[in-house]
């Protein structure tokens, strides 16, 4: 009898055998997708190869063989086969991510554009004084707007009437003022197709050459780490490397960029150089467009995938190169089953193809860097910008003393000015001289996260857990200072335990509150807003990025997303309005991601001929990551957080596994999490498991999110194979009350806690 091995798309660990019937073609080639009955219906599975018949089973026939040529080439097989064992993920979920959804349906309907009456923003509003202008008192239009602007500029009128809870006579005004119009237009349109592409610079320079060379020389397989300074001309590297190895006739190549949307000044110039040989995978494509985009690839129509983490996924065959750029990115790590990471992934595909593998950042990863010491990444650096550009100056403004001379030079009858306690008069000075010479400003509000932590105002020391090298968590109930490493906990203090003062804050800062400020004291100027509630629609990024590149926005002010990749010349200011924020998040990587986070949206300055500045406003002028962003010195950063990562121990000097237990109820929560977290030190005791560190269970950092509690508890190994076999024992077997609503993941290598 003829049987095959077949993985479904079922959270279990475990796969399926199946016979396979006379008249249907032998041998079934791996990857291939087979149509099976699964639980009294049609699934569809992947073929793994052949089985040996059980004994004594009578096994069911599949039923068709989906795909005359396998939907999954070999290498991606085994890299599957890597993230499932890795990340503790079942197969079947894990190949079933790897392909367009309407590939994995047993019945796929096909996917059709259709016309729809739309709205479009044909006037900009930058400025708050424009705005107020236009709209005086017809609120409702302004609330429309708003809400279209948050959509990137467009969006289908029957959604947006219902949003907005207005008549349809509404859009007609606004039309007739010029303000918008209203038309049919064909949705699903891909943005990126309709894109010019921007062509790169002609020639690399000596230095660009030379690492060039280097990589082309690199066995198959080989690991590259580019630590090309801010400007230095990454992606000229990238795209002659890509010229190279395209040469050979049947190669192909993986690009893989943080988010699409905040990157495509990069996909432009990867279009530019290679047209229609690139194809963009992004998370704006319909179900159709991304089968198209894949099929094409697949046929080897198009030959390079460019994307963010799942373009891993492309299904190439001959991959000569993969390219990661801004390595160091935590997007890059999957936040759902499979929780894999893209760069590791894309390591092991690079191996199993022969691929040559770049690495690329300004600021890389502590991980990739430990990687190039131990020998397993070849290290080649740019350390100048491109074209001549010196890297900008960085000023740090102390908001300590800010403070204390506004409060010295205020009158005590006079309201507090909020405006003090968000801008130093210097980053004031600085945008308004950058609005004089009609140059641009980005100004950034580190917001990652969302814990609270707590200051002293007057003296900056903010409450730290006395056994781990990380801030304490603010609790509102009951009242508390938690420690979500060692689960230490404090009373919330009256006054500063250093200095006494009373004026003990809980820190956090809104955009919208930043931007009002700032619209409040430069009524002229055209701003924009970047952060995740003016960018809900999904080409809002690139609309925002596309008025800034033509001189349209004369501020943008923005979260962490404006600090990626972009290149424009007329920006001379960039200022940090918080550095602390990220700092003291309650994270091991806090530094590294502060660090980071500074050393980007500071390189975002001065790319142009005119040069630029960069202000950090922070009350902790002399935390490590802020003084080595001050200099550009990643070198002496890496030394010092490094040193800090060895004891206690912390990746990449030991493997972590994130255990989260989430449910509904607090109190089941924390018993499941508790009960899970003793099977664990069972376990390691029946075993004798010693190189196995068991911390925790405690709250997570964010305890509850979308109505559940979260609590979990950390595994540390310094040997990966011993951590891969607890990570799956736990995954697959460690118990957690059977029929209820309550959750156990394992998130192995996470980025945040
Ligand atoms: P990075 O990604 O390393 O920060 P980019 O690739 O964005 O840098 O390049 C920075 C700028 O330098 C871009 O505007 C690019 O066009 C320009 N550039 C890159 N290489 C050269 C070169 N060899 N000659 C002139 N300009 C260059
Ligand atoms: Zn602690
Ligand atoms: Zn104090």
């Amino acid at each position: 009898m003829r049987c095959i091995e077949v993985s479904l798309p079922v959270p279990l660990f475990r796969t399926f055998t199946y016979s396979v019937p006379e008249g249907v073609a032998w041998p079934i080639a791996p990857g291939s997708r087979v149509l099976v009955p699964f639980r009294n219906r049609a699934d569809i599975g992947i073929c793994l190869g052949e089985a040996e018949p059980p004994e004594g089973v009578i096994l069911k026939p599949i039923k068709a063989v989906v795909d005359s040529v396998p939907s999954l080439p070999e290498a991606l097989l085994h890299t599957a086969r890597w993230i499932s064992d890795w990340y503790a993920a079942p197969l079947g979920l894990t190949l079933r991510s790897m392909l367009p959804t309407p590939l994995t349906q047993a019945n796929t309907p096909a996917p059709a554009g259709k016309t729809q009456r739309v709205v479009r923003i044909v006037t900009e509003l930058p400025s708050l004084l424009q705005r107020e202008q236009t709209f005086a008192r017809a609120k409702q239009q302004r609330a429309v707007f708003e809400l279209l602007e948050a959509q990137g500029g467009v969006a289908p009128l029957e959604a947006l009437r219902v949003q907005a809870n207005c008549s349809a006579g509404v859009f007609t005004a606004m039309a007739k003022r010029g303000l918008v119009e209203v038309r049919d237009e064909v949705m699903q349109r891909d943005p990126f197709a309709e894109r010019a592409g921007v062509a790169p610079p002609p020639n690399p320079s000596a230095a660009q050459r030379d690492v060039i060379d280097a990589i082309l020389r690199g066995e198959p397989g080989q690991v590259f780490l580019l630590h090309g300074i801010t400007g230095s001309g990454k992606t000229l590297v990238y795209i002659e490397v890509l010229r190279e190895v395209l040469r050979t006739p049947g190669r192909s190549a993986i690009v893989l960029v943080p988010e699409i949307a905040l990157t495509s000044q990069t996909v432009d110039r990867f279009r530019g150089a290679f047209g229609d040989a690139v194809a963009v995978l992004h998370s704006g494509l319909s179900d159709g467009e991304r089968l198209d985009a894949w099929q094409s690839l697949r046929r080897g129509e198009r030959r390079i995938a460019v994307g963010a983490r799942s373009a891993l996924f492309a299904p190439l065959e001959g991959v000569g190169v993969v390219i990661v750029d801004e390595e160091h990115e935590s997007s890059y790590k999957q936040s759902e089953t499979p929780r894999y990471h893209a760069r590791e992934a894309a390591i092991v595909r690079a191996r199993a193809e022969g691929a040559l593998v770049v690495l690329g950042s300004a600021t890389p990863s502590l991980e990739s860097w430990e990687r190039a010491d131990r020998g397993q990444a070849i290290r080649l650096s740019l350390p100048d910008r491109a074209g001549g550009a010196q890297l900008p100056p960085v000023q740090v403004v102390d908001m300590r003393v800010v403070t204390k001379e506004a409060v010295a030079a205020r009158n005590p009858h006079a309201p507090f000015d909020p405006m003090l306690s968000v801008f130093s008069p210097t980053l004031l000075a600085a945008i308004e001289s950058r609005l004089h010479r009609a140059e641009q400003s980005l100004l950034l509000l580190n917001r990652r996260g969302f814990a609270a932590y707590v200051q002293c105002h007057a003296c900056g020391d903010v409450q730290v857990c006395p056994h781990c090298s990380i801030s304490l968590t603010y609790h509102r109930v009951p009242e508390a200072l938690v420690c979500h490493y060692c689960q230490y906990q404090h009373d919330m203090p009256s006054v500063c335990p250093k200095c006494a003062s009373d004026k003990l804050q809980r820190r956090g800062l809104g955009t919208q509150q930043v931007e009002k400020l700032v619209a409040e004291r430069f009524p002229e100027a055209r701003i924009a807003r970047m952060d995740v509630d003016t960018t809900s629609g999904k080409w809002a990024h690139t609309q925002i990025l596309d008025r800034v590149g033509r001189g349209e926005v004369d501020i943008l002010l923005g979260t962490q997303m404006i600090a990626k990749g972009l290149d424009f010349p007329n920006v001379t200011l960039v200022g940090v309005i918080d550095a602390d924020t990220g700092l003291n998040l309650p994270d091991f990587r806090a530094s590294e991601r502060t660090f980071q986070l500074l050393s980007q949206v500071a390189g975002r300055a001065g790319r142009g001929p005119k040069g630029g500045d960069v202000v950090v406003q922070t009350r902790m002028p002399h935390a490590h990551a802020v003084q080595h962003a001050l200099t550009h010195d990643f070198l002496g950063f890496v030394r010092e957080e490094l040193g800090a990562r060895r004891h206690p121990a912390y990746p990449p000097f030991v493997h972590i596994a994130n255990v989260i237990v989430s449910g509904v109820h607090q109190r089941a929560t924390a018993a499941a999490a508790t009960e899970a977290a003793e099977w664990v030190t069972q376990l390691m005791k029946r075993q004798g498991l010693r190189d196995l560190v068991l911390v925790g269970p405690a709250p997570c950092p964010i305890d509850r999110i979308k109505d559940r509690w979260r609590w979990h508890f950390l595994l540390k190994s310094s040997q990966p194979k011993l951590m891969t076999r607890v990570a799956r024992y736990v995954a697959e077997r460690c118990p957690v009350p059977k029929d209820s609503e309550l959750r156990l993941v394992v998130d192995r290598d996470p980025v945040s806690l």
